[in-house]
């Protein structure tokens, strides 16, 4: 029997060095990009035994799935923060906000008033990113750039939710060049925006990049990287 965990640790070893590798490149700091291993595609122990070779920050992109591993036996007592990577319904906000440690996909200003809701009621603040479409996939969910610096604008009405940064996906076809743009183009938004975002917000954290693309991301600036298939491989 192939020995599962041996081959994960081998997987989340092999995207380290990339981490580290592109950090190299692009001249960062390598503890400047955190790994968000996306465990969307394997059961609650398969995920443990991620967390056990070391990853301590996990993304799912279901808020049932999110709820359903981190309540999870054989996660329970792990020593893992759990990142809500995928799209939020109003209705599901509640019961993620306990769960969640960073939501990456605020993908709208009727989501935004719901999770500041959620989050006084609870008595929590909420911290999370706001999504944005840089590619203009109309199948994509996200802000539109243009819609973004109102948005920042509005923030000091929003008290009970910290918003760190901005997530975006790249474009689905067009490969690593195309991502690369729409990763420097979130980059760019980002520092156009935070000069004129109110006290106290600076949007340092850009979520951006997965297994197909993360070097370009990191290149672009990116401080969390989303990486799922590459940490799986020869498990599925
Ligand atoms: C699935 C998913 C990822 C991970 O994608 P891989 O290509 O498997 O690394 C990253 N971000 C989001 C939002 C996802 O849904």
């Amino acid at each position: 029997m192939t020995d599962r965990l041996s081959i994960v640790r081998e997987n989340l070893q092999a995207v380290r060095q990339r981490i580290a590798d592109a950090a190299g490149r692009a001249g960062r700091d390598p503890a400047g990009v955190r790994l968000v291993g996306v465990s969307k595609y394997v059961d609650a122990a398969t995920s443990g035994l991620l967390v056990e070779a070391g990853c301590r920050a996990l993304g799912e992109s279901r808020p049932q799935q999110l709820w359903a591993k981190a309540a999870a036996a054989e996660l329970a007592g792990a020593d893992v923060e759990w990142h809500l990577i995928g799209h939020l319904q109003r209705n599901k906000v509640r019961q993620t906000l306990p769960v969640a440690a960073l939501l990456h996909s605020v993908d709208s200003p009727r989501l935004l008033a719901a999770v500041q809701q959620a989050a006084q009621t609870l008595g929590l603040r909420a911290r999370a990113l706001l999504e944005v479409n840089c590619s203009g996939d109309p199948e994509k969910h996200g802000l539109a750039p243009d819609e973004l610096e109102a948005v920042v604008a509005s923030l000091p009405d929003f008290p009970a939710v910290q918003i760190d940064g901005l997530m975006t996906m790249a474009a689905r076809e067009g490969g690593r060049s195309e991502a690369q743009s729409n990763f420097a183009e979130l980059r760019e938004l980002r520092d156009r925006v935070a000069a004129s975002a109110p006290d106290g917000v600076t949007l340092s954290e850009l979520s951006m990049g997965m297994s197909g693309d993360f070097e370009e991301a990191i290149a672009e600036g990116a401080t969390l990287v989303r990486v799922g298939s590459a940490l799986w491989d020869g498990l599925r």
